[in-house]
């Protein structure tokens, strides 16, 4: 499909199609052959070649050795790396890092730059976006959040309870988000504090297991459950303005979803050519498996729903380049996340046992992309931001005629019928 890209665009996406091609996906195969996963030294050797090839971190300045793409020229080769489970990760455009650069990079200082940014892309230091909690705490409802980070003098004191903090048994250092005033509302009270993982006081407590989970990479961090317990730091880690965590999550959310999309979407393409392919090769009553009407039907609803999501993504991506574009994002988080999800179902539906085998990567695909209808804002949640919108200045003009019509039809027909002396 045409999507009439920018030149910059196509160009930097054919570069990493042919890098997906020409290694990752073989790479990929060998590991799904032999069950291996992708050592943190066989990682850092793609990182090397991704430099080689001008790959390297496309959303990040090009002064922080990245390719200094925004979200609308990136969006292609998001999509391309999202074919493999390690694609995004072998070009260093993996989530949380990638987001937590974004938020380094919109609103940290240069000290934080230099110390936590610069290394952070460079694939030097790993991070975590600690901001989920247990109950009752921050979760779909982030105005729940519980922990806290108090001023003592120069310092803040941060204690708290987080969990599914992605990466997090790895990181080097946590943003988190945590209440600063509690006389505010937390919308206006929160703020991210960076918390470095050797602090006294930062306890790791597990990695929450979970659905999917494919270990094709050593260097994966899991999602960790975190206690801060007391935890101090210069009151020179607060990232960006005091009171603004609310506002810089968002930014960085707004961004982090659509790389999910376009991530997803890039997998889910891929999801589909496995699946045309068999079903071109299989044959089974009488005819190749593809011609199966019913089948049919289904591919091309596929395809359809996915040039949709891919143009809606495209058409956010363009906005947030411009504004903050909540509803734009919202509308393809949610739309995008459920398409992504029917066709990963089909794919499996469609490839009988191997569906679910290990032999392909359609079996890890399926029990990665659930989750993504639950991170970053549930489906529910993201609807409710849409309705909040198409609820707002509702043309009341539109229905006023007609049921004014109505009443006083009826009052003068209710005055016909009525005796005299009533
Ligand atoms: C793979 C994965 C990675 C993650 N990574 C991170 C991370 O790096 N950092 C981090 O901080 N968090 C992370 N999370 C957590 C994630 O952001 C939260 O799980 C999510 O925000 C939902 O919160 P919750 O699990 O507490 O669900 P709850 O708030 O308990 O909600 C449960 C369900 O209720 C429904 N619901 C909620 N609100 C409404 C409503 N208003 N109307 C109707 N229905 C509603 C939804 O279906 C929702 O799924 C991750 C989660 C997963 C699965």
């Amino acid at each position: 499909m045409e999507y009439h890209d920018s030149e910059k665009a196509q160009e930097v996406a054919g570069r990493v199609e042919a890098f997906m091609d020409e290694v990752v996906l073989p790479l990929e195969r060998e590991m799904l052959a032999t069950g291996d996963t992708i050592s943190n030294d066989e990682l850092a050797e793609l990182w090397e070649m991704a430099k080689e090839r001008d790959l390297f971190a496309p959303q990040m300045p090009e002064e922080y050795g990245g390719q200094g793409l925004d979200f609308a020229d990136m969006l292609p080769s998001f999509e391309q790396v999202g074919r493999s489970l390690i694609g995004a990760h072998s070009i260093r455009a993996n989530a949380p890092q990638e987001g937590n650069m974004h938020t380094l990079e919109m609103v940290g200082t240069e000290e934080q730059k230099e110390e936590y940014l610069r290394p952070l892309v460079q694939g030097e230091m790993t991070s975590g976006f600690s901001m989920t909690e247990p109950m009752q705490g921050g979760g779909s409802d982030p105005k729940m959040l519980q922990t806290t980070a108090i001023k003592d003098g120069d310092e803040w004191v941060v204690n708290g309870h987080k969990w599914w903090t992605s990466d997090g048994w790895d990181a080097d250092f946590f943003l988190v988000m945590a209440r600063t005033d509690l006389d505010e509302h937390p919308y206006a009270g929160t703020s991210i504090i960076l918390v470095p993982r050797e602090t006294e006081g930062v306890e790791l407590v597990r990695n929450v297991g979970h659905l999917g989970a494919p270990e094709l990479l050593e260097a994966s961090g899991g999602h960790a459950e975190i206690k801060y317990n007391d935890v101090r730091v210069p009151v020179e880690n607060t990232v960006g303005e005091e009171g603004k965590g609310f506002q810089i999550a968002q930014m960085r959310l707004g961004g982090g979803r659509l790389t999910h999309c376009m991530r997803y979407s890039g997998m889910a393409e891929r999801a589909l050519e496995i699946s045309k392919a068999y079903l071109s090769e299989r044959e089974g009553f009488g005819s190749d498996l593809a011609e199966k009407q019913t089948l049919r039907q289904r591919i091309a609803d596929a395809e359809t729903k996915l040039h949709m999501a891919r143009c809606g993504v495209r058409h956010a991506a363009r906005e947030l380049d411009r504004s903050e574009a909540r509803i734009e994002v919202a509308m393809s988080k949610v739309y995008t996340a459920n398409v992504c999800n029917e066709i990963m179902d089909l794919a499996v539906q469609c490839l009988g046992a191997n569906g679910v085998a290990n032999d392909l990567p359609v079996a890890a695909f399926y029990g990665d992309v659930r989750a993504f209808r639950l991170f970053d804002g549930p489906d529910e949640v993201h609807r409710r931001t849409i309705a909040r919108h198409a609820f707002e200045d509702v043309a009341t003009e539109e229905i006023e005629h007609a049921l004014r019509f109505d009443e006083d039809r009826i009052v003068d027909e209710l005055k016909r019928e009525a005796p005299a002396d009533d």
